[in-house]
Formats: C-alpha cells, structure tokens, sequence
C-alpha cells in the first residue's frame, strides 16, 4: 500500500473534483481537522449536508445500535426503521405518501419520472412537458441535470431528454405564456441553493401553484437544499402560500449519511406500482435510523427556533461585513442558507475570498455567479458563528488590501 496522500487523488481519482491540497482527517461539532495540522470553523456543513455537525454522538449511537440491528436487506423486505422514518415524514408534512433513494440527484429523477407517468396514465403521452428555472440546480443524473437550468452542466452529454422547458425564475409573466396543458410537471426550489441563494418570491409561487391546478400540472418542490430544518422551518414551503404536488429531500435528512425522499399524496403514489420504479440502497435501515433521529431533533420547535435566530445572527454580521468592506450587493436568504453576492466587479472572486477564508482557517462556500455561501451545521454554536465571522473579516481585509 502506498503513503496516502493529496497526490494519491490526482493518480486514482476520475478527476470531478479538485478538492483542497490538505486531506481531511476529522470533524468534530462544527469543526474540521486535516492532515497539515489545521483546524477549521467550517461554514459549509459538508454542503448543507450535516445539519447535526460533525461525528454527532446521537448519531454515532444511532448508527451503533441500529448496525447490530440490521444494515441492509433490500426493498424484497420492509423494516421498522425505513416505516419509522416514513410515518415521521408524513406526521411533519402535508403529505401521505414516501419513497426512499439515497441522493438529491435520485429524488429528483423520481420524481420527475412519477410525474410523467401520471400525466402519461391520466391525459395521454402528449402531455410531457417539465417546467424548470433558469439557474435551478436538480442533480447530475442525465434527467435531473437536464431539467436543471444550467447549461454547462449539461452541454456534451447528449441527446438530452425532450420536453423540458427552461424559464426566467420569478418571471411571472412569461411563465403565464408558456405553461399549457401539455405541461405535465413544474419543478423549482423554493430558494435556488446553487444558483445563488435566490428566493422565489410569494407572488411567483401563487401564480404557479394556481396555474398548475388548473393546467392538470404537478408542482414539484425540490427541497433537497432548503429542506429539513435548513430555512427555519421544516420544510420551506411551510413557510410560503402554498403546498407543492411532490417534495423531493435529501443532503441534511440524515446528516451525512447517503439518503434522499421523494413525498406525494396518495393519489399521486398510486400511479407507481410494483415495478415501474425502484432502488436498491433506497429505504437502507441504517440510513432510515439516522433519518429518524435527525427528523426527531430537528422537527423540534425550540430547535427550528435556534436555526431562525443563528441565522439573524449570521445574517446581521455579514451585514455589518457588507457595510465595513462595500464589497457585497446583497446579503439573503433564510434560516441558516445564507448568500452574499459580491458587486458586479468582483464576480469572478468568490472562489479567491474562499481560498484566503480557508488560510485563515474557515470553510465556505460559493454559488451561482459572484455568491459566497453560508451553510453550517443547524446546531452550530453562536460562538462558533462568531469565531467563523472573525476570521472571514481577517479574510476580506487581506483581499479588500489588494
Ligand atoms: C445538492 C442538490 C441536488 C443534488 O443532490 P445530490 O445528492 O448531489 O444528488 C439536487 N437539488 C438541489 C436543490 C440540491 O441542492
């Protein structure tokens, strides 16, 4: 066996990623450790994925006791833990209907896949055509990353699946010219993560929720970013006028252990039978265990609470960085899914203002065009927010010097 090292990823790693030149060894609350002897505030919550921090001791015992239970079995079987998680699903949300997968990217297939089936078995095969936004990011699947609205990510895998229509975010106007009844699904993020932490605005999401009832569409929600507690609320929408067809979640539901979800009602869920779709990993108990454990915490009032104050107070002080620095254009978002969006001559810096972050010992993150982003852990410590706020100051001192 060779030494590993950050060289070993260059020479056995399809090379997708270039990820930092240290090797992470250890996390620890909100805390990252590598391999040079660094420790870092970490802002990024493993991509708003480790909503309970790192190496969470509930988890870890979750994770221990559910292993001497049972780890995998297949979907020939069921289980108490994957039905445990369903029912907590359906007892927070408005809907009745679960199916598991184990990433955002497969939630959004599925449920893409469900909504054309439907329109297929109740209007006929015309009836095809998927809605989604410009800067919208659903995953990298063939299908998901299609419907996505960022052509780079796209371009040189063709052919692309058909009918899917890309239309400006937010432009109520032009989605009312477009969507007809041979929409069969509208897909959106109530906050675009990715694309720039851009929120839908109220009167955007009523004109669509109206428009697909009336056109016999269905309105996904993807929530694979937004969801489990990330905004303040369970899931976004709780938190805006209106109910989506079907949800997909993902990335935070079992804080870093794979698992995605896609929610319906049962009307929707009867038109997938034994069959027509399917996952091998999806419903993993031990991932379901951890999903369990991680609804139960989060769902807490008191805590979902704690998430909507932590975020004023990281919000408030990236105002005050945006006031000291006059770098940033806009500071937004909800809960703690955060954005500061760099002036127009400073776009093409986030990545830079995250490499110096990163040699002041603080992880963030960037999004869309010119965006810093802001994803911790949900249980970060308000002097954790603090210390991390200290060193991106130290940070936009060295790059506001030059
Ligand atoms: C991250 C993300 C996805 C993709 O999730 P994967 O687990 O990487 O497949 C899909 N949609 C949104 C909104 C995301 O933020």
């Amino acid at each position: 066996m060779p030494k590993i090292t950050r060289n070993t990823f260059d020479k056995v790693m399809i090379p997708c990623y270039k990820p930092f030149n240290c090797l992470i060894v250890k996390g620890k609350g909100s805390y990252l450790f590598d391999s040079c002897g660094n420790k870092y505030v970490d802002f990024t919550g493993g991509i708003a994925v480790n909503s309970l921090g790192h190496c969470n001791k509930g988890v870890q015992s979750v994770i221990k006791k559910q292993s001497k239970k049972l780890i995998h079995a297949s979907n020939i079987f069921t289980n108490i833990s994957t039905l445990t998680l369903a029912v907590k699903l359906t007892e927070h949300t408005d809907f009745s209907k679960v199916f598991f997968v184990n990433s955002g990217a497969e939630a959004n297939e599925a449920a893409l896949k469900l909504a054309r089936r439907v329109a297929f078995n109740l209007y006929g095969e015309t009836k095809d055509e998927i809605i989604s936004f410009g800067h919208s990011f659903h995953g990298r699947t063939l299908f998901s990353v299609s419907v996505g609205g960022q052509d780079k990510y796209s371009d040189g895998f063709g052919p692309k699946p058909g009918a899917i229509t890309h239309l400006p975010f937010n432009d109520i106007e032009t989605f009312k010219k477009h969507i007809s009844d041979k929409t069969c699904a509208v897909i959106l993020e109530p906050i675009q993560g990715e694309g720039g932490i851009i929120e839908a605005n109220p009167e955007f999401l009523k004109t669509v929720r109206e428009l697909c009832t009336s056109h016999n569409a269905l309105l996904i929600f993807d929530e694979v970013q937004t969801g489990v507690g990330r905004c303040g609320s369970f899931y976004a929408y709780q938190n805006t006028n209106v109910v989506p067809d079907i949800l997909t979640s993902a990335k935070g539901l079992a804080s870093g252990i794979p698992i995605g979800a896609v929610l319906t009602s049962d009307k929707i869920a009867e038109h997938f039978s034994p069959g027509t779709h399917g996952s091998t990993f999806g419903g993993n108990p031990l991932a379901c265990a951890v999903g369990s454990y991680v609804v139960d915490t989060i769902s807490k009032e008191s805590f979902l609470n704690n998430v909507k104050e932590k975020g004023i107070t990281l919000k408030q002080s990236l105002e005050k960085l945006k006031h000291k620095y006059g770098i940033f254009k806009e500071i937004r978002g909800k809960g703690l899914l955060l954005g500061a969006e760099l002036n127009e001559n400073l776009k093409d810096r986030a990545g830079e203002i995250q490499q110096i972050c990163a040699k002041y010992g603080l992880f963030i993150l960037t999004a869309g065009h010119g965006v810093l982003r802001f994803a911790p852990a949900l249980n970060i410590k308000n002097k954790t927010i603090e210390e991390g706020i200290k060193l991106l100051d130290k940070a936009l001192t060295e790059f506001t010097q030059d």
